[in-house]
């Protein structure tokens, strides 16, 4: 496990071990050993599947592509996660996603364990009948241990519905006549998807913000007015004023969180900048972000990034660097592209003081530790971006009794689950003055550390 998350874990465990509460039949020396064996579990992978693809290209050449799935915990049920292709996927990035997911489904409640998949490609240098070729092979490969009772993928950075489909097709060929709707989510409506599963990351990075700094803390100013606790001093400052904000990455999950935060009618949130993999649109006065999202549509999902190609946009927007829009002074920034974004060697020029992870670890450790240390309040992956697993559960549930809900009463179903953790975290976070990836943390350790506890796992 890659070190921020290794880290974390062990802390968790420390904070779980001093709690009488936690465990309480355990105690001293078995309660040490149990802690151990704990920590053992949580910060290593049950299995990791490497494997080179074997691939003809339309050139007719053979290459063999890097491809992993890594299973990295099952306590809570079938390991679930999404299959990236990026060229920089390694399989201690793979390990360390997989093991955010194991965290990500206990926090949620969402009956699954944590998995992640990469191949080593850059998509958009491949045919689609190359990608269509990668994909069958992927299944083939890993196909004894996928399947929707073992380990359920799902879309990540580089892959959608259509991978989703074509990988599901594959495994129902390979397995005749066994349940394959739940083998894969993430797949198109036609193919047995979910309403609302593509939207639902974005929604629910925007809805997490949006509750805890509003919904939330609208009941709460008594108790909290007097408290010196600086991520307190922070929330309150931002509540119930317009926000600035800018969104990095303007794709299936920024370009939703961004629309959310422009389309909110209640609060006063302007969208002052958005960027993707070349440049930074920004405008103090606010986006026009549905004009921007049809443009994407338009064009393979990039935003314009010339004058020429600006001079529609009413209103009129600068062009930036694409890193720019991390040291833009905007109250919030929502971070939906890549990993590793905000870092100790940048950290110092990031002046957002709310941060909301939409991508997965797109802050490091050092830079969470040096943000901390100044009161940003920074809203978690596992918090913040669960809402595409929490739909892919859905579309698992929708699938074995092949009823499908409403896109309304998805979105009901999606918010009505964030809230309740949302819920459950905050009180603990507006109380104590350790950052909030530490609370959910602790609260999805705890539960997996009870779940294993009481599976006999720790002898
Ligand atoms: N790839 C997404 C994530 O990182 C979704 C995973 C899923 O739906 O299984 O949370």
């Amino acid at each position: 496990m890659a070190s921020q998350t290794g880290s974390i874990v062990q802390q968790s465990l420390q904070a779980l071990m001093g709690d009488a509460a936690f465990l309480p039949n355990l105690q001293d020396q078995a309660r040490e050993q149990a802690f151990l064996s704990l920590a053992a579990i949580l910060s290593t992978p049950n299995k990791v599947h490497k494997a080179f693809l074997r691939i003809t290209l339309d050139s007719g050449n053979v290459v063999r592509i890097p491809a992993y799935r890594i299973q990295h915990n099952d306590t809570l049920g079938p390991y679930k996660g999404g299959i990236r292709f990026h060229e920089s996927v390694n399989e201690e990035e793979v390990t360390n996603l997989a093991a955010l997911m194991t965290l990500k489904n206990a926090l949620h409640e969402v009956p699954f364990g944590g998995g992640k998949g990469g191949v080593v490609i850059n998509p958009r240098t491949y045919s689609a009948k190359e990608l269509y070729l990668i994909c069958k092979k992927y299944v083939q490969y890993f196909s004894d241990v996928l399947g929707p009772d073992k380990d359920i993928p799902a879309p990540d950075m580089g892959t959608g519905e259509r991978e989703m489909d074509w990988m599901m097709s594959e495994y129902k060929s390979i397995h005749p006549g066994h349940p394959y709707l739940g083998s894969f989510t993430g797949k198109s409506i036609l193919n047995g998807g979910s309403l609302g599963r593509r939207e639902a990351t974005g929604k629910g990075v925007y809805f997490t913000f949006r509750h805890m700094l509003h919904d939330f803390l609208k009941g709460q100013s008594g108790w909290l007015s007097g408290s010196t606790n600086p991520f307190v001093r922070t929330a309150l400052a931002h509540a119930d004023r317009p926000l600035s904000v800018a969104v990095q990455g303007f794709g299936n999950v920024g370009s939703v969180a961004a629309l959310e935060a422009y389309k909110c009618t209640y609060l006063h949130n302007k969208v002052v900048a958005v960027s993707d993999r070349s440049v930074t649109l920004y405008n103090p006065d606010g986006l026009p972000v549905p004009a921007l999202a049809d443009y994407a549509a338009r064009h393979q999902g990039d935003l314009p990034a010339t004058e020429a190609a600006l001079a529609e946009l009413d209103p009129k927007a600068q062009l930036l660097g694409r890193e720019d829009v991390l040291y833009l002074d905007v109250d919030v920034l929502i971070l939906a592209a890549l990993e590793e974004q905000v870092r100790k060697d940048n950290v110092g020029r990031v002046k957002a003081r709310i941060i909301v992870e939409g991508a997965n670890a797109p802050v490091t450790g050092e830079a969470d530790a040096a943000l901390a240390e100044r009161g940003t309040i920074v809203i978690p992956d596992i918090l913040a971006n669960a809402g595409g697993v929490i739909v892919s559960y859905f579309e698992w549930l929708q699938g074995r009794e092949t009823q499908f809900f409403t896109e309304e009463h998805i979105y009901s179903m999606l918010y009505d689950k964030m809230q309740k953790t949302l819920n459950a975290i905050l009180p603990a976070f507006f109380g104590d003055p350790r950052p909030l990836r530490q609370h959910c943390y602790i609260h999805a350790v705890m539960k997996l550390s009870a779940a294993l506890y009481r599976q006999g796992k720790l002898y």
